[in-house]
């Protein structure tokens, strides 16, 4: 089975549109890209760039975004810079946006950060009464183990970095929740880019592991952090990918009739 993001429900096709007069536009107005929210535009975004329709370095052309989502250019702008403060897009002045290109070198030093860092945020956890906190924890599994079942890609990487990010929030240092949230971000790019699409994220069984070793307060919890982002790190296919002759019409009407 192929991962192609998020599932739909299954939809009847709409009733003919009134008298409505746009001729030129209606193919796209039929795959239903039109008239999306900002949120479902960034989503749709990430969602290609998860599913490896649109590798780093490609352009993503205002005009032509604002025309296939039907978004004005201050709503698409808008997208553009939350993605660009996520470290999935770059702006620049001349060129326009771009999905970001991290290279192998920059993933692997993220990598190796984030190895330091969250072996400390765990180290530091366990010095701490979290409890309650720890028990929220498997709430948080549940939702990713919903996202593993249906194969939604964009969830898992979603879910499983929000999992680190709330380890980091039970240890109460805001410098290092800080920190760990750039380099999730930065992280979340790495694994959408350099992942085979039939791979998956953060696997639940790993997180359970690491929650019953808090659980215990285990000393072990913090070489199994560090394990668990060596594994995530080899699962990694760290070479470059290029954008050439990508048609972003062709990836986002095309991915509007996925069954
Ligand atoms: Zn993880």
């Amino acid at each position: 089975m192929t991962s192609r993001g998020i599932r739909k429900p299954a939809r009847r096709t709409p009733p003919p549109a009134p008298a409505a007069k746009a001729p030129a536009r209606l193919p796209l107005a039929r795959g239903g890209s039109r008239g999306l929210s900002t949120e479902a535009v960034h989503e749709r975004i990430w969602n290609a760039i998860v599913e490896h329709s649109l590798p780093p370095e490609t352009r993503l052309v205002e005009s032509e975004l604002c025309d296939i989502f039907g978004l004005g250019r201050t709503r698409l702008r808008q997208v553009l810079q939350q993605l660009a403060h996520e470290h999935v897009v770059t702006l620049q002045r001349n060129r326009g946006a771009t999905v970001a290109r991290p290279t192998p070198g920059e993933a692997r030093e993220v990598f190796a950060a984030r190895r330091i860092l969250e072996g400390g945020i765990v180290q530091t956890l366990l010095g701490r009464s979290a409890r309650q906190g720890l028990r929220r924890l498997h709430e948080h599994l549940l939702l990713e183990e919903d996202a593993w079942r249906t194969g939604d890609r964009r969830a898992m990487l979603k879910l499983s970095g929000e999992f680190h990010l709330r380890i980091a929030e039970l240890a109460g240092n805001a410098i290092l929740l800080g920190l760990l949230r750039d380099l999730i971000s930065r992280s979340s790019l790495i694994i959408a880019v350099y992942q085979s699409p039939t791979m998956r994220p953060c696997p639940p069984d790993a997180h359970r592991e690491l929650i019953g070793l808090l659980e215990q307060g285990s000393p072990a919890a913090v070489d199994a952090m560090v394990h668990h982002i060596d594994h995530v790190v080899a699962d990694l296919r760290l070479e470059d990918r290029r954008a050439s002759g990508i048609d972003l019409r062709t990836i986002f009407t095309r991915s509007e009739h996925v069954p």
